[in-house]
């Protein structure tokens, strides 16, 4: 084998033996004798590929009998849109900017209704989650917009902020799975399922029924309700996305033995490189300690040309997609469950190796 160990925040690496069931299940799936690519989303084989899926995600992340999962298209991107769309009735909603990807919800927001940011961390490059309080929270506000992981900075909550009995809407793109979460403090968490779950094409939505409405104004394509009564079948879903999904699941499931293991493992991984770069002379990290996040790390030299040399020779060893996003600079290893624990020594043995050789006189 000579796989690469590919750090990059999504698409993203999967379990490999999710990859190896799929590819001997490629030309042949059991008795339906074809690929799952060639199957109609209206056949009976498919039918209990999708529902197994859902079973599995409303199993592992013990999802109450009153929520709905909804699988569709459009990425994480859509949902933007697409909640505001079915869940505002005053047209107005609160968010905490945490990054890009509250951002692009807020602008998103901004073209439906009123968008009150209530606390951001923007002033500080978003290195911190903001605290908030009750009165911070609009009382004709329809929800409370968080962003759970803030896939690019490297931050996340460890703990739900207060709502004042609002409903929570948050985007868990890039931390669902990683650990248990508790499904009934949100009335809404989606997920593009590119990070955590499985390939592009997929997005998973997680909702409270009563949240659900007819809404006869909206285009069917863009409706809870619609994709709701018909099983996420009113058109032909992402089909093998969907697949993978159920086996990624699986796996979860069945050989790591659910969230919790999971959690120890991610946290086990995020320990190894958060302590390399605390006592590293040459590498540090930006973000405020108590809001790491344990999927996406961030890190810096502190000199541009230094951060090149590194994401070029770490590329060299195997070690990928180690830049960090456009906006910010640096580095970022994304380390979402599908990334081995030995991929993360890896990496820390070739940062040790890089700083000695490099070595800065101060
Ligand atoms: C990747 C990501 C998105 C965007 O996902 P798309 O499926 O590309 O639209 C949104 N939110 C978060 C937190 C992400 O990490």
């Amino acid at each position: 084998m000579s796989r690469v160990y590919n750090f990059s925040a999504g698409p993203s690496c999967l379990f490999e033996p999710v990859l190896q069931k799929a590819a001997n299940q490629m030309l042949e799936y059991e008795d339906a004798k074809m690929s799952v690519m060639e199957m109609s989303h209206r056949s009976k084989a498919y039918e209990a590929i999708i529902n197994d899926c859902e079973a599995r995600l409303r199993r592992l992340m013990n999802i109450p009998n009153n929520y709905k999962v909804l699988f569709l298209q459009g990425g994480a991107s859509l949902q933007f849109t697409m909640i505001p769309l079915n869940l505002m009735k005053n047209k107005k909603a609160d968010f905490i900017n945490t990054g890009q990807w509250t951002k692009k919800a807020i602008s998103e927001f901004k073209k439906l209704g009123e968008a009150n940011v209530i606390a951001s961390s923007e002033e500080a490059t978003f290195s911190y989650i903001p605290e908030i309080n009750e009165d911070m929270i609009n009382d004709d506000s329809d929800y409370l917009y968080i962003c759970e992981n803030n896939t690019i900075y490297g931050t996340r909550y460890t703990k739900l902020p207060c709502t004042k009995g609002k409903t929570l809407v948050a985007d868990l793109s890039s931390c669902i799975l990683s650990e248990p979460c508790d499904v009934s403090k949100y009335g809404l968490i989606f997920a593009g399922a590119q990070k955590n779950m499985g390939p592009a094409g997929l997005t998973v939505v997680i909702i409270r029924e009563d949240l659900i409405e007819e809404r006869k104004d909206l285009p069917s394509m863009l409706s809870y309700k619609i994709m709701a009564d018909n099983g996420s079948m009113y058109n032909t879903p992402p089909t093998y996305s969907i697949y993978i999904c159920g086996l990624v699941l699986e796996y979860l499931e069945e050989t790591i033995g659910g969230l919790e293991n999971m959690k120890k493992i991610n946290e086990e991984k995020a320990e190894i490189l958060y302590n390399f770069l605390d006592n590293s002379k040459m590498f540090s990290n930006p973000v405020k300690k108590e809001d790491r996040s344990i999927m996406n790390v961030t890190f810096v030299t502190g000199n541009d040309d230094l951060d090149k040399k590194f994401v070029n020779e770490a590329t060299k060893q195997g070690l990928v997609n180690l830049k960090g996003h456009r906006s910010v600079g640096g580095m970022r290893a994304s380390i979402y469950n599908g990334m081995s624990v030995e991929g993360v020594k890896a990496l820390v043995n070739f940062m040790k190796e890089f700083e000695e050789n490099n070595n800065v006189q101060n």
